[in-house]
């Protein structure tokens, strides 16, 4: 088995103890990942906090130095893409997608500017707001892109001038390990510390004093637990939390046409996107086209071992989530809802499920409900478009969601109806680096990406010199 190392103060560290990862489409374990002690992680952290003083000084070296983390990923992606596809379980091609992404999102966080607006200058006073680093940042990061999402922090905190120390997933913790392995060459000790180990680990990061900063990107439970252990020393918080995204069809597009593009951004990943279209509602005059259209695409999608040629999405990452996708879909079909394809385990190893299409549904069953995460997708009709909107916006959640229409003015006038921090029309899933991402409501606090991400790994302050 290959042996995976943390990175603290630029250096290789093992650990006493080590876990076992498992490739998700065997379920047998492919290699094992050290567990970071306390005294590992103080360290770390440690080196991160005195790396911070030199760093935090040269901008042009640090937006040099990002450009220098691309190339290096670039240079290694024929590692790192099948690396991510055995923890992972995604499709070799979407693998290199991800890590490729991570390159772009590099390179494109070294465009951006650190600004300072002059609010006043004249004979009385100059005054500057600036914007200075917080310090060392804890990333903690999720196992569905645990790749292009530690990079959408690691690259605007470094860019800002801050020191970071990043937690992966104990699911995906080696495309990780590798990315920081990889980037010793580039960046200088202490700048970036990558540590494994359990979800205990990431409570110890909160609860130091040290970060000054935690960027998270997980669940909402685990995110409330990140505030809360953020809260005694007031450290500042990005949360990319859950999402149960709507996507409302309106009653004027082709169904099939609008079916393929719902199902591209419902199935992505395998459903494992936290701004994956989560419920689908469709008015009664085109409901049986729409799921009969839906149905036939998951039926037709290449379900295996990512590593196949051939294949387009993998098993679910684990037995946790695949337990929690089983539950759901056995209470909508306990429920009363019709398993219209799907609804079952593929073969007898691995976490594989088949792609579920779930139809006589409606709002207060948990599949719609809750976020599935997974390839199973309700399907719900309604009658008055105000209602779809009302069902849409009645949770929690508030991360994205879409509306379908041909016509484009009405369907941008329900997107702005959407209570959720990304409202698309006609297309789900269009993320890039210059876009600001983020969830209203318990879907999280603050964005990432674009000028607005880099900005949360600042803070304002003002230099007022008086002149007369
Ligand atoms: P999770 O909350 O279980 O774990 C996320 C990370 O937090 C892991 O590294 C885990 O070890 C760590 N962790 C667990 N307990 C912790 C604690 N008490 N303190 C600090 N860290 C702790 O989430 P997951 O199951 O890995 O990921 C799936 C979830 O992530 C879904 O809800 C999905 O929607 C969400 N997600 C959100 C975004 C977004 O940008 N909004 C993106 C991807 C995934």
């Amino acid at each position: 088995m290959s042996e995976f190392t943390m990175t603290i103060d630029g250096k290789a560290e093992t650990a006493q103890r080590s876990f076992g990862v498992i490739n998700p489409a065997t379920g047998d374990v492919f290699a094992s990942a050290p567990d970071c002690t306390h005294g590992q992680l103080e360290r770390a952290l440690e080196s991160a906090q005195t790396a911070y003083l030199a760093w935090r000084k040269d901008e042009a070296r640090r937006r040099q130095a990002l450009l220098d983390c691309a190339a290096a990923i670039q240079a290694r992606a024929g590692e790192l893409a099948p690396l991510l596809t055995q923890e992972q379980g995604k499709p070799i091609d979407k693998a290199m997608m991800e890590v490729m992404g991570s390159a772009i999102w590099f390179q494109y966080t070294a465009s951006l500017s650190i600004p300072v607006e002059v609010i006043q200058d004249d004979d009385s006073a100059r005054i500057e707001v600036r914007r200075r680093p917080l310090g060392v940042v804890g990333a903690i990061t999720p196992w569905n892109f645990p790749l292009l999402l530690g990079v959408w922090k690691i690259a605007p905190a470094l860019l800002a001038g801050n020191t970071v120390v990043i937690k992966p997933s104990p699911f995906t913790p080696l495309t990780t390990l590798k990315l920081a392995e990889i980037l010793r060459s580039v960046l200088p000790p202490g700048v970036l510390n990558a540590v494994s180990g359990g979800d205990e680990l990431g409570a110890w990061i909160t609860a130091h004093p040290i970060p000054r900063k935690i960027s998270f990107t997980g669940s909402i439970e685990t995110g409330k637990k990140v505030a809360a252990a953020s809260a005694p020393d007031l450290k500042r918080l990005t949360l990319e939390l859950g999402g149960n995204d709507p996507a409302i069809v309106l009653g004027d597009v082709d169904p099939k046409a609008v079916a393929q593009k719902i199902f591209a951004s419902a199935f992505e990943n395998c459903g494992q996107i936290c701004s994956a279209i989560k419920r689908v509602y469709v008015p009664e005059a085109l409901y049986s086209p729409v799921v009969n259209e839906l149905a036939e695409l998951a039926k037709a999608l290449k379900v295996g071992n990512g590593l196949e040629p051939g294949v387009q999405i993998g098993p679910l990452n684990n037995e946790p989530q695949f337990a929690r996708v089983q539950e759901l879909v056995d209470d909508a079909r306990a429920n009363g809802a019709r398993i219209v394809t799907g609804g079952k385990r593929i073969g007898d190893k691995g976490y594989f499920y088949a792609p579920t299409i779930v139809a006589d549904i409606a709002d207060g069953t948990r599949l719609v409900d809750e976020e599935q995460f997974g390839p199973a997708l309700p399907v719900i009709s309604y009658r008055r478009v105000e209602d779809a909107i009302e069902r849409a916006n009645a949770t929690h959640f508030g991360l994205s969601g879409s509306v379908w229409s041909n016509d484009r003015a009405r369907a941008t006038e329900i997107a702005g109806e959407l209570e959720c921090g990304t409202a698309w029309v006609n297309t789900h899933l269009a993320l890039a680096p210059n876009i600001p991402f983020g969830g209203a409501k318990w879907s999280g606090i603050g964005v990432e990406n674009g000028s607005w991400g880099l900005l949360g790994f600042t803070e304002i302050q003002v230099v007022n010199v008086n002149k007369s």
